[in-house]
């Protein structure tokens, strides 16, 4: 264990357990090019064994691995309260094919199969180390399997120091296995996490968008990193993290939606659900949250004016030589 996985590790804090599956209904471009509606179950199940710094996830996190039965339990009970949805996004806080938060046999797998055997999409999360595990998952379905995978940021000094124990290379490699089955890809892509902030976070997405699309993703959902436990407020303590401005956040998705379309490449969304803790100018925050959940829906991003517009000034933050400076940071 290195001393930042330590310190990350140290300053967790537990959650609440949710007392039913969390569930939310979006509309999405499907693999067809039709927008429809996609739901998405967040399942409850073992924690992730790492300790990504920016992850708070691990708060929702079951004791133990979940049965394949308990899994399917959560889908069926999500799915009552979802009745018209073409698509599910089966979200786990960890990935599908983890075997310290799912258990992993034959059976297990087919009773989740079953549940969304139906639809036509379904999504589930992987890390590009276990994402071959979907392999034998995709002929369980009727409709198209997509895996998510966190590409995060096309940096592996950044990714280490992010205490993601993964890289650019494993993501190519877990690409080129899911195309062979004909399994889709969807990549996450973090929009100024720690340590990089301006025009340097800004050009990062952009290049990790491109990254992701040159290997085939059909969908790259972007993220704004916002900090939801104490590390993060570590971090930013140290200088270390600041929140992308909303101008910022819609500056870069702009910029993947316009070089998306230029290309045919891949389908951009923006993850929506935090944009409310992002800085921003109070005469069009929300006509901009509003326009990036309509690019969503529509693959359309249309900016909207402001004629009174105050764009806030976002904070820059420093990078640190290695693991050992985050960690010290992050002891305080
Ligand atoms: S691998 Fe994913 S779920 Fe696990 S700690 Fe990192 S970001 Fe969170
Ligand atoms: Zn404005």
């Amino acid at each position: 264990v290195s001393s930042l996985d330590g310190a990350v590790r140290a300053l967790r804090s537990p959650g609440e357990a949710p007392s039913g599956p969390r569930t939310r209904v979006e509309t999405e471009i499907f693999p067809d090019g039709s927008p429809k509606k996609i739901g998405t179950v967040y399942l409850r199940n073992g924690a992730c064994p790492l300790a990504c710094v920016y992850c708070a996830l691990y708060r929702s996190a079951a004791e133990g691995p979940a049965s394949g039965d308990e899994v399917a339990g959560q889908i069926r009970e999500a799915r009552r309260r979802m009745p018209d949805i073409a698509g599910v996004k089966l979200y786990n806080a960890s990935s599908l094919f983890e075997p310290g938060s799912i258990r992993q046999t034959p059976e297990d797998l087919s009773a989740i199969a079953r549940e969304v055997s139906d639809l036509e999409l379904v999504v589930v999360e992987a890390r590009s180390e276990n994402a071959y595990r979907a392999v034998p998952l995709a002929p369980l379905l009727s409709g198209k399997l997509e895996v998510a995978i966190g590409l995060e940021a096309a940096d592996d000094g950044l990714l280490a120091l992010l205490n993601k124990p993964t890289t650019v290379a494993r993501f190519r490699q877990a690409c080129a296995i899911l195309a062979r089955a004909g399994i889709l890809v969807r990549a996450f892509v973090l929009v100024q996490p720690p340590f990089v902030s301006g025009q340097a976070a800004r050009e990062l997405a952009l290049r990790t968008f491109e990254l992701a699309g040159a290997q085939g993703a059909r969908v790259v959902s972007l993220l704004p990193v916002v900090s939801s436990h104490e590390p993060m407020e570590r971090l930013r303590r140290a200088g270390f993290f600041a929140e992308p401005t909303l101008d910022d956040f819609f500056e870069v998705v702009a910029a993947c939606a316009g070089r998306s379309k230029g290309a045919g490449g891949a389908v951009v969304v923006a993850e929506t659900e935090w944009l409310d803790r992002l800085p921003a100018c109070g005469s069009c925050r929300t006509l901009k949250i509003e326009a990036l959940e309509r690019l969503n829906g529509t693959g359309e991003l249309v900016p909207p004016s402001c004629a009174a517009h105050r764009r806030v000034l976002a904070r820059e933050t420093l990078r640190p030589r290695d693991g050992e400076e985050v960690a010290r940071a992050l002891a305080g």
